[in-house]
């Protein structure tokens, strides 16, 4: 007998959609509560490796990816003046999973939405919690009550519902700002292209519709915008390819979104019938562009563990230590990743031109498995 489980998704992000949708397949009932008044259509692009493209097409949204998103070949890495060091092909890495694509956040988001079987409420953000042994009672800030069998927290990397799971996880900085932007490519850039200066790189990819995601990165020991929020960055690209300061003189250049690079510590996910999926889980710094991945599968392992029979508790218990080994492989490699970029840039020139090829080879493998 499939399992029958009234289960509420707080966070319509891509963790929350994805599960919402995952579980809804799986026979289970499913209400999801978003507290942003509409679906998201800001934000700048996604990197989809072969695993979240593997992972997304499961959910019905292959056609929409090709229309929607460009084909990203290869990931070109190059110093700052756009000499190549190395360039990795992406059907080679990703074999066996699904071709790597670009896409702006609010194309993907527009997609989950599409195949959601349900209604998100937005606007509403729960207002208490209560567990039960056999369930949770949930107040709405709507005044709307409900009773689940189970709440899913996906509700990003400043997870509310993580405080209760997991009292003494955190975010943590990693010791870089971003900035993040779209805009139409006069630049000719038909792959991933990163070009690495001194604690500081500039990345652009292709996202569709003849538009690129543009990411900056900055080496900062605080948190803080050290432009004070004017995206004045040519003080930080000075003697780089002339693309890359073309591209940071567009408007949208200008007007780049700030953020830190923050990961989350922690490696609770569950309490009772309270579970945790996506970046509330493990968040991690982009630069492995495995958050939406690690978030669709979440709600892949989540849905299927849900339907097998067993007391919930146990089965969501048995979610997260599956999960979580290969989250933490995720965070690791990222935290790699930046030990390679801060190298001198004499020496991450040689690992870069030597072992590239290798290192992304030895990141990625695990990565093809299915989750
Ligand atoms: C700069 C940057 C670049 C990135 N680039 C890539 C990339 O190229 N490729 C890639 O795979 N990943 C990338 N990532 C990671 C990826 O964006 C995240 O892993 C992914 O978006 C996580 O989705 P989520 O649904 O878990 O969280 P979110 O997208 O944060 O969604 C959480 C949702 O919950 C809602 N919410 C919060 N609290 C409540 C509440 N109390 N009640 C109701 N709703 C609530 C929020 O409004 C939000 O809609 C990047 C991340 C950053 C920061």
């Amino acid at each position: 007998m499939p399992t029958h489980l009234n289960i509420l998704v707080v966070g319509a992000g891509i963790a929350g959609l994805a599960t919402a949708t995952a579980l809804h397949r799986r026979g289970m009932t499913v209400d999801v509560i978003e507290r942003s008044l509409s679906p998201r259509s800001t934000g700048a692009g996604l990197f989809l490796t072969g695993n979240s493209v593997r992972a997304l097409t499961a959910l019905g949204l292959q056609e929409r990816l090709t229309a929607s998103g460009a084909p990203v070949p290869s990931q070109r890495l190059q110093d700052h003046r756009g000499r190549v060091l190395a360039e990795i092909k992406m059907a080679d890495l990703w074999r066996g999973t699904a071709d790597c694509v670009g896409i702006t956040r609010a194309d993907l988001h527009s997609a989950l939405h599409d195949v959601l079987p349900v209604p998100v409420r937005h606007g509403v953000t729960l207002q208490s919690l209560k567990q039960s042994g056999d369930g949770v009672e949930v107040e709405f800030n709507d005044a709307l009550t409900g009773r689940y069998d189970v709440v899913v927290g996906a509700d990003g990397i400043r997870s509310g519902l993580r405080a209760l799971v997991d009292p003494a996880a955190d975010t943590r900085y990693v010791g870089q700002v971003c900035w993040r932007f779209l805009t139409d490519d006069k630049a000719g850039i038909d792959r991933w292209t990163v070009w690495l200066g001194r604690g500081t790189a500039f990345l652009a990819y292709p996202v569709g519709q003849g538009r690129l995601c543009c990411y900056v990165d900055i080496s900062a020991p605080s948190p803080k915008d050290p432009t004070d929020g004017t995206a004045d960055l040519s003080r930080f690209f000075s003697g780089f390819d002339p693309r890359v300061r073309d591209l940071l003189a567009t408007p949208a250049g200008r007007e780049a979104y700030f953020a830190p690079v923050e990961e989350v510590s922690g490696r609770t996910w569950t309490a009772g019938r309270v579970v945790l999926v996506g970046d509330a889980a493990h968040a991690s710094s982009p630069n492995m562009a495995q958050g939406v991945a690690m978030a669709v599968e979440d709600a892949h392992v989540l849905a299927e563990t849900l339907a097998t029979a067993g007391d919930t508790a146990d089965l969501l218990r048995q979610y997260a230590q599956r999960r979580l080994p290969r989250t933490t492989w995720v965070q690791r490699q990222t935290h790699q990743r930046d030990r390679t970029r801060s190298m001198l840039p004499a020496v991450r020139t040689f690992v870069l031109r030597h072992g590239a090829e290798r290192l992304w080879e030895r990141a990625t493998a695990p990565l093809r498995e299915l989750p």
